[in-house]
């Protein structure tokens, strides 16, 4: 099936679905309108959410008191550790009501506030449609995909991308971690943990030569947004940009 015609299909399940079931609002239980609701959240919610600024380092998202900021700076402990991925852009701090989007989507399966979170986050960086060629999703493991049923990344990468008019890749797979991580050094974590994504075989052809747009839920570190980009410009990739719906209040 066509990457178009699943959107529209979806869409239109979408409404169908806010049709059937009583706005409810994911953090406060509240009823509002008639309308499926953005991100999930009331207006008294929404309001409440608290946007990544614009002057942030582009290593970790922190914000910065440099204003205006340069293209690309790094923060202190970021020029230190410079992480593998050009930037990384957020589009929340996860604090609630964040979290009960992101809850919502991942052990609800609230569908629609995944695609309402892809929407917010590529009207706010249309920009990355210029500075990318394809938008590539956060993989689970696939044990834990089984379970869940579904990848939360991909819910919110699949809006993004159409949105942005970059195709959708499944480059990434996740391998079970080889190592514990305890009582290894900085860099052989870092080793053990690019270990933990490969990329898959119909992925590889479609990486070689292209800017890659990363997608996750959240990042708490840069562990995982820094290992998946290792994998992927292993694979060929010439640059890689992180964009995530939240990002923690402590440094990363
Ligand atoms: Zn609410
Ligand atoms: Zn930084």
């Amino acid at each position: 099936m066509s990457h178009t015609w699943r959107s529209e299909l979806e869409e239109a399940g979408l409404r169908l679905l806010a049709l059937l079931l009583p706005p409810v609002c994911v953090a406060c239980d509240r009823i509002e309108g008639t309308e499926a609701l953005e991100l999930g959240l009331c207006s008294d919610c929404r309001r409440q959410l608290q946007p990544t600024p614009w002057s942030v380092c582009a290593g970790c998202s922190r914000q910065l008191e440099v204003d205006p900021l340069p293209d690309g700076y790094l923060c202190g402990s970021c020029r230190q550790a410079p992480p593998p991925f050009e930037r990384l852009y957020s589009g929340w701090s996860y604090e609630p009501p964040l979290v009960e989007v992101v809850h919502a989507l991942k052990f609800r399966r609230l569908a629609f506030v995944g695609a309402s979170l892809g929407r917010a986050l590529s009207h706010r960086f249309r920009c990355l449609s210029e500075e990318a060629d394809i938008v590539v999703p956060v993989p689970l493991h696939w044990r834990r995909h089984m379970s869940r049923g579904f990848n939360q990344a991909e819910e919110i990468a699949r809006p993004i991308a159409s949105e942005l008019e970059l195709p959708l890749v499944r480059a990434l797979r996740r391998k079970a971690a080889t190592r514990p991580q305890t009582g290894l050094d900085r860099a052989s974590r870092a080793a053990n943990l690019r270990r933990a994504f490969t990329t898959t075989r119909s992925g590889r052809s479609r990486i070689e030569g292209c800017r890659v747009l990363l997608v996750d839920d959240v990042v708490t570190t840069r562990n995982t947004l820094g290992a998946a980009t290792g994998s992927l410009l292993d694979s060929g990739a010439t640059s890689v940009i992180c964009l995530t719906g939240g990002r923690t209040p402590e440094p990363i």
